[in-house]
């Protein structure tokens, strides 16, 4: 059985081996520096990433006259450290009863699959979960959670063709006069271009505060890590509605490139909370810079 560092090395395994084989036996010239240029943006760190590793690097070059290509090896791996570092910002949720974690993200993106593992990773911890489904539109992911609820004796609240703000606040009231200490709140995959269906999770998400005005205390945004800088426009279209405090990144197991995390964190510099390393229910970790980093640059 692969532990899930294993298979973040082996989702991120194609960048590490680009990265590995152009370090590998060369000489720092134009040439090679031009290729590592490439291949960052090919990684999906994005222009403003990598021209700021880029200038760092040539930096570190002049300073330390350093020769051998595989000497920046471990200076990239440090400057990417100095850039995800701040992203490594576990969630507390102790600080609040029930503590209201709202959960959006595109269709696709792993948002359900990651709201049962987040509830597994907080039962795991000794805490009393309650779901709220509030994806409304489709009656198959209603199902899937309650199902998944069912399973694992975690409370689901749910309303057949119901709003998705009510059902949300049911959700808080229900978590609140029974004594939860964790409710995650789903909602229904959106398009940043569909704006009635943004100016809808707004309103769930003013509801939730209506409903506890200290929630919602996490607005987590689920990202596919395979969709690139597309990441970057959803992830700025969805903070703008609804302030999203936290980041889940998803699939890093598969074809990932790894770099729209480094991407993200020059641009919305929030919490990466959690990676998604797989399909299993266990397959959820908190985000580790160091870790990633490894798993990256080798
Ligand atoms: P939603 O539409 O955002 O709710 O997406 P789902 O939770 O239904 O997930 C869509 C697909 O992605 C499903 O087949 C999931 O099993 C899969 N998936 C979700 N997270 C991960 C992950 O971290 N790794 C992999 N390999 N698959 C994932």
């Amino acid at each position: 059985m692969f532990s899930w560092l294993h298979r973040l090395k082996a989702g991120l395994s194609r960048t590490r081996g680009q990265l590995v084989s152009l370090f590998t036996g060369r000489k720092i010239d134009e040439a090679f520096l031009e290729e590592l240029e490439t291949t960052l943006l090919m990684a999906d760190c994005g222009i403003e990433v990598t021209e700021t590793l880029m200038a760092r690097i040539r930096e570190r070059i002049k300073r330390d006259r350093l020769e051998a290509a595989e000497s920046l090896r471990q200076v990239l791996a440090d400057e990417l450290e100095t850039l995800l570092a701040p992203l490594e910002a576990p969630l507390d949720v102790s600080v609040a009863h029930p503590f209201v974690i709202m959960v959006a993200g595109v269709n696709g993106a792993g948002k359900t699959t990651s709201i049962g593992k987040l509830a597994r990773w907080y039962q795991a911890q000794g805490k009393k979960v309650m779901l709220a489904a509030g994806d409304t539109f489709r009656a198959a992911a209603r199902e899937q959670l309650v199902i998944w609820g069912e399973r694992n004796g975690v409370p689901v609240i749910a309303q057949e063709k119901g709003d998705p703000a009510a059902v949300a606040f049911d959700a808080v009231q229900a978590a609140k006069a029974r004594g939860y200490d964790v409710l995650i709140v789903d909602t229904a995959g959106r398009l940043p271009t569909q704006l009635h269906l943004m100016e809808e999770i707004a309103k769930v998400r003013r509801v939730i505060q209506k409903a506890e005005p200290s929630a919602p205390h996490e607005v987590l945004l689920v990202l596919d890590a395979n969709i690139g800088q597309n990441a970057i426009a959803q992830a700025e279209a969805f903070d703008k509605a609804i302030g999203v405090t936290g980041f889940i990144l998803t699939k890093l197991d598969g074809t990932a490139k790894g770099g729209v995390i480094a991407a993200l964190a020059k641009r919305l510099p929030k919490p990466v909370r959690f990676v998604g390393v797989g399909e299993g229910v266990d397959d959820l970790r908190p985000f580790v810079a160091r870790d990633f980093v490894a798993a990256l640059v080798g």
